[in-house]
């Protein structure tokens, strides 16, 4: 572990953990970083810091300190160990590989059961031709989530993406090789990853021991290491499913049954907006696909 930043001095208050590793810690004090073990009783406790943490310190000499208290958590997420998430990047390719937008509805249902604000982050533009990226800003408009269409590679429209992560701490979601670690020495160009590095990672199952660093993007924090691997849907009913699309939300009222679920109903509200062309149907398709998959769960 080491001490990239000048120490900011002797003295107690707040501070923000980048790195948590077993007892050490690395936390931002006073625009430096200071390496830090947890005070004794802490370790008594059994309190686990985790990267994210605010955390009280007595910051020493010689860059090091001690972390006196772990500050209430807004939230956890558990893949990666990160707190107080604010933002979800989700990054996706028109193509190599091919498109999922599957996987880019269901992190968009979990990332707002997480109440996480959520960017959409298509990358490989260059691979595109404008008719693709048109079917693709015309399926996500109603979503209500911002859609930025970047090259990593080529560093096109990065800086508009980063202007998200202002004064926030964001993780970034997507499946292998759509370019999150191109993406992450893009805007962080000291982080040195491998191109390819985090996906063998996962593969490997290393991913695990290895510490999750936040990183510092443009006013805000991005955790080095993706989210998301695996994913279910969150433990919802399937009536609430709809509520979290947002071209939906404004049809919910006016179904001829209460508690529609838009799928078998007559005079369903949603499935004419469908028709009428106002709600993308790939969308509707797929959330037909979840609606039918938390159906499938066992009740207990
Ligand atoms: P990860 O698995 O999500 O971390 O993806 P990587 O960052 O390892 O990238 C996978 C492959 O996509 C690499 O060969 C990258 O060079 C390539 N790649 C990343 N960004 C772009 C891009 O904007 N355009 C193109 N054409 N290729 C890219
Ligand atoms: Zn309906």
């Amino acid at each position: 572990m080491s001490v990239s930043c000048k120490p900011g001095g002797r003295g107690a208050g707040d501070g923000l953990v980048t790195r948590a590793q077993s007892n050490l810690c690395e936390v931002l004090w006073r625009d430096g970083t200071i390496v830090c073990k947890l005070r004794g009783r802490l370790k008594l406790d059994g309190t686990n810091v985790l990267t994210g943490d605010r955390v009280t310190v007595e910051a020493l000499d010689e860059g090091r300190g001690l972390i006196t208290g772990v500050l209430p958590r807004r939230s956890v997420l558990v893949r990666p160990p990160v707190a107080n998430v604010d933002l979800c990047v989700i990054v996706f390719t028109p193509k190599s590989p091919p498109i999922n937008l599957e996987l880019v509805d269901r992190l968009l249902v979990v990332g707002q059961s997480l109440h996480l604000d959520l960017v959409l982050c298509l990358n490989k533009i260059d691979l595109a031709t404008p008719a693709e990226l048109e079917t693709i800003r015309a399926a996500y408009a109603g979503a209500g989530w911002p859609l930025i269409e970047i090259s990593a590679k080529q560093g096109v429209n990065v800086d508009q993406l980063v202007a998200n992560f202002q004064d926030k701490v964001a993780v970034l979601a997507g499946q292998s090789g759509v370019g999150k670690s191109t993406l992450l020495n893009t805007i962080a160009p000291d982080l040195d990853l491998a191109v390819g590095e985090l996906s063998a990672k996962v593969q490997r199952g290393r991913h695990t021991t290895r510490s999750v660093r936040l990183l510092r993007v443009g006013g805000g924090w991005v955790a080095d290491t993706p989210g998301f691997v695996r994913l279910d849907l969150p433990a919802i009913e399937p009536r609430e499913l709809a509520g979290y699309y947002q071209e939906m939300v404004p049809y919910l009222g006016a179904c001829q049954y209460r508690g529609c679920l838009h799928d078998p109903e007559p005079n369903c509200a949603v499935k004419a907006g469908v028709q009428a062309g106002e709600i993308d149907e790939g969308r509707y398709r797929r959330y037909l696909d979840f609606l039918h998959e938390l159906q499938a769960r066992p009740r207990y």
